[in-house]
């Protein structure tokens, strides 16, 4: 995976700022925080995205994320923090290697959250029917 950014990150072969390491799982401050400690946590080993990475992997990634996040809380003194993964571009996925936001948030930081939508209750049934049709 040569020409993946997080990867030569992992390889120190272009700079960041790390937060944190071990075996498998690297943390650094995100290049265009959202807030301030805004940080990514990151497995060493390549996988395009949340869904094609194994479940020890994504162990690894949680249970770090719960030490990380309140650390870093702590730090920048947030209130809470947002944790998220984008998966593919129409998500806002940028860097096709599996990385877990971590984004403190103040209170009254302006960030916006998801806008709601008002679905019927037919499409609700038919959505419903559908997840739980692929869920089989
Ligand atoms: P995505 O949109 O793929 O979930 O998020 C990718 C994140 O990686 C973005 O928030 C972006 O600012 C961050 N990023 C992209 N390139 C670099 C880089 O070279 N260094 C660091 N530290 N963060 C980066
Ligand atoms: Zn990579």
């Amino acid at each position: 995976m040569n020409d993946c950014i997080f990867c030569k990150i992992i390889k120190r072969e272009i700079p960041a700022d790390f937060i944190y390491e071990n075996d498998k799982i690297v943390a650094f401050l995100d290049i265009h925080p959202s807030n301030p400690g805004h940080a990514l946590v990151v497995p060493k080993a390549h996988f395009t995205d949340l869904v094609e990475t194994p479940d020890d992997v994504l162990a690894d990634i949680m249970s770090r994320t719960k030490k990380i996040a309140p650390a870093i809380m702590n730090a920048v003194g947030a209130d809470g923090f947002n944790s998220i993964f984008n998966t593919k571009p129409a998500a806002g996925q940028v860097i096709f290697h599996t990385h877990m936001h971590i984004i403190p948030r103040f209170k009254n930081d302006g960030l916006k959250h998801w806008p709601e939508k008002d679905l019927s209750k037919e499409e609700m049934r038919k959505i419903k029917d559908q997840i739980r049709a692929e869920l089989r």
